[in-house]
C-alpha cells in the first residue's frame, strides 16, 4: 500500500457559498434558521456548512412539488421532457470536473472514482432521455359485449419523495430526478447530511437548464426530521429510498398513513465465488477492488468472497500482495485509489468490526487505521481476514468499509449454499472458467445482480436492485421508469 502525493486542485468556490434549500425554484432559509457542519472526511476540518430542514420545510416542499405537479409540467410533451434532460445533461458534463471535486471533499471517494463517474453520468442521463415517451397510452384489445374501446394509459404517480445515502450521492441523485423528470413526477429530494454538497450543486444546474419552478426540490437536513417527514408525509405519492434495513423498516411503516408507495434498495453482504479452476490474475484483483472499491462503501460490494479450499491458501496470500499495490490517501491526489471513509462514525463502526474480525478469524492484511499525514482523517488500510467462517459476524452483519472475509468452501453445492445463507439478496459474483459452472452458480445465487468474472459493472439500460431483505424495486432500464407511473384504464362504450 501506498500513500498518494500529488498537486491539489483548488477548491470550487461553490463550497464556500452559503447553501439553503430549494423549495418552489427558490432558494430559501430553513426554518430552523440553523445549519450542519459539513466535514472534509480526508482531513477531518469542517469544510462549510448546510441548511438543516425540517418538517415544516419538507411541508413547504411538497406542496410546492403538488403544484408544481399539477401545474403547467402536467403539459409538457415528452419531446419538451426529453429536451431538457438533455440539456441537463450537456451542462452537468461541462461542469463535471467541479462535481468530481465537490464530491471528492465532502465524502471522500478519490478524484480517480469521481472524475471516473462522467461517462456514467452520460449514460444515464442519456437512457433516462430516451424514456420520455413512457408515459404512454396503449388499446389493448378487449372481449366485452357491445362495442368497446379499451385504451390504457400510464400515467405519472405525482410526487416522489427522494432519500439517499452518503456513499455516491453523484449517482444516487439520478435514481431519483432521472425518472422523475422522464414521467413527468416531480420531486422532493433528502440527501444524506454528510453528503449533500454534488446534490446542491447538481440542483443550481438543474434550475440553469430549465427545470420548472417546484418540479425539483431538495430539502438537506438530518434523517431522523427532515427525513421521517418526507416518508410520513400525506402529500407525498411514492418514496424511493436507497439505505440501511433500520431505515427502511420505519420508512415502511411512516408509509403507512397514505399507503404510499415504495421503491427500497438496501445493503448486502454479497457473495464473491472463486473457483479453483478461476483465473486468478484477473480474481484476485477483481475480487480485491469488488470489496474495497469506494473504501468498501458499496452497497454491492463482494464482502464474503467464497474460495474453493485448494485455492483458498493462494488466493488469500495473492489479495495481500495486490492489497499492498493499492495506493490510499486524500483523495484530490489523482493518484489515489481508495479515500478516507465517510466520517468519524463511520470509522469507529469500522474499527469496531475489525476488531470483532481479529477475535473471530485470521487478520491477513491490512487491520489498521492510518496514520502519520494521514493520521487526522478518517483513512482504514484494506483489511483482509482469512480462514473465516460464515457464521462469524464479520461473514453477518454489513460493515460498509474496506474489509474483505475470505471463506473457504469445497464444491459448488456446499458454495451455493453458503452464498445464499444470509438475510440479504443484493449481489453476488461468480469467477469460473467453466461455462457450466458460471450458469449454475449464478442462476443458483439469490440476488437481484450476478456478476461474472468481473465484478460491479452496472449499464443503467439494464439496471439492478434486490431482493430478500436487499429490499425491492428496480434501479435502471424500463421497469424503474414504469415505477415512476400507474396504470389507468379507460372503457369508452361507443354505441
Ligand atoms: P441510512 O442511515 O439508512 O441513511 C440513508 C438515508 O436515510 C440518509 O439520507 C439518512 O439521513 C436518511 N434517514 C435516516 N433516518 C431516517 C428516517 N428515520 N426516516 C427517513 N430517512 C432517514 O443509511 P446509511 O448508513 O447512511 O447508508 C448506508 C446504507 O445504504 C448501507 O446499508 C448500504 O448498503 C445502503 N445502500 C444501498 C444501495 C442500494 O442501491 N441498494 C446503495 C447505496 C447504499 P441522514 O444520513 O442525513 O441522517
Ligand atoms: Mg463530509
Amino acid at each position: 500500500m501506498h500513500t498518494g502525493q500529488g498537486t491539489t486542485p483548488a477548491t470550487p468556490d461553490f463550497v464556500a457559498g452559503r447553501k439553503q434549500l430549494l423549495i418552489g425554484g427558490r432558494w430559501v432559509e430553513p426554518a430552523s434558521g440553523e445549519g450542519i457542519d459539513v466535514v472534509n472526511p480526508a482531513t477531518g476540518q469542517r469544510l462549510c456548512g448546510i441548511a438543516r430542514g425540517g418538517a415544516e420545510d419538507v411541508d413547504r416542499a411538497v406542496a410546492a412539488a403538488r403544484r408544481a405537479f399539477e401545474g403547467e409540467w402536467s403539459r409538457w410533451t415528452p419531446h419538451q421532457r426529453r429536451k431538457l434532460l438533455l440539456k441537463i445533461h450537456d451542462l452537468v458534463l461541462d461542469h463535471f470536473e467541479e462535481l468530481a471535486l465537490i464530491e471528492t471533499l465532502d465524502m471522500g471517494a478519490p478524484l480517480s472514482r469521481t472524475r471516473g463517474l462522467k461517462e456514467w453520468t452520460s449514460q444515464v442521463l442519456q437512457f433516462f432521455a430516451s424514456q420520455c415517451d413512457a408515459a404512454t397510452a396503449a388499446t389493448p384489445q378487449n372481449s366485452l359485449p357491445g362495442n368497446f374501446l379499451t385504451l390504457k394509459h400510464l400515467a405519472p404517480v405525482g410526487v416522489v419523495g427522494g432519500i439517499i445515502p452518503w456513499n455516491g450521492p453523484l449517482i444516487g441523485l439520478w435514481w431519483i430526478f432521472g425518472p422523475a423528470l422522464a414521467t413527468g413526477c416531480t420531486t422532493v429530494l433528502k440527501p444524506a447530511e454528510d453528503a449533500s454538497l454534488s446534490v446542491l450543486r447538481i440542483s443550481e444546474l438543474l434550475t440553469e437548464a430549465g427545470v420548472p419552478d417546484g418540479v425539483v426540490n431538495v430539502v438537506t437536513g438530518y434523517g431522523a426530521d427532515a427525513g421521517q417527514a418526507l416518508a410520513e408525509h400525506d402529500g407525498v405519492d411514492r418514496v424511493a429510498f436507497t439505505g440501511s434495513v433500520g431505515t427502511a423498516r420505519s420508512i415502511v411503516r411512516a408509509s403507512a398513513g397514505n399507503l404510499k408507495r415504495l421503491q427500497l434498495e438496501l445493503g448486502g453482504k454479497s457473495p464473491d465465488i472463486v473457483f479453483a479452476d478461476a483465473d486468478l490474475d484477473k480474481a484476485v484483483p477483481g475480487a480485491a477492488m469488488g470489496v474495497y472499491t469506494n473504501s468498501g462503501q458499496v452497497c454491492v460490494a463482494g464482502t464474503r468472497i467464497l474460495v474453493q479450499r485448494s485455492v483458498h491458501d493462494e488466493f488469500v496470500e495473492r489479495m495481500r500482495d495486490f492489497t499492498r499495490t493499492i495506493r490510499v490517501g486524500d483523495g484530490l491526489d489523482p493518484d489515489t485509489q481508495l479515500g478516507p471513509l465517510v466520517s468519524e462514525r463511520q470509522l469507529e463502526r469500522v474499527m469496531h468490526y475489525i476488531g470483532v474480525g481479529g477475535g473471530e478469524a485470521r487478520l491477513a492484511g491490512g487491520g489498521n487505521r492510518l496514520g502519520g499525514e494521514l493520521a487526522s482523517g478518517f483513512f482504514v488500510e484494506p483489511t483482509i481476514f482469512a480462514d473465516a467462517s460464515n457464521e462469524m459476524t464479520i461473514a453477518r452483519e454489513e460493515i460498509f468499509g474496506p474489509v474483505a472475509s475470505v471463506i473457504p468452501f469445497d464444491d459448488p453445492e456446499d458454495a451455493l449454499r453458503l452464498a445464499n445463507d444470509t438475510p440479504y439478496g443484493l449481489a453476488g459474483g461468480v469467477w469460473t472458467r467453466d461455462l457450466s459452472t458460471a450458469h449454475k452458480v449464478s442462476r443458483g445465487i439469490t440476488a437481484g445482480t450476478v456478476w461474472v468474472n468481473c465484478y460491479g459493472v452496472l449499464d443503467p439500460a439494464v439496471g439492478f436492485g434486490g431482493t430478500k431483505m436487499s429490499g425491492y424495486g428496480w434501479k435502471g432500464a424500463r421497469e424503474h421508469v414504469d415505477s415512476f407511473l400507474y396504470p389507468k384504464a379507460v372503457y369508452i362504450n361507443l354505441d
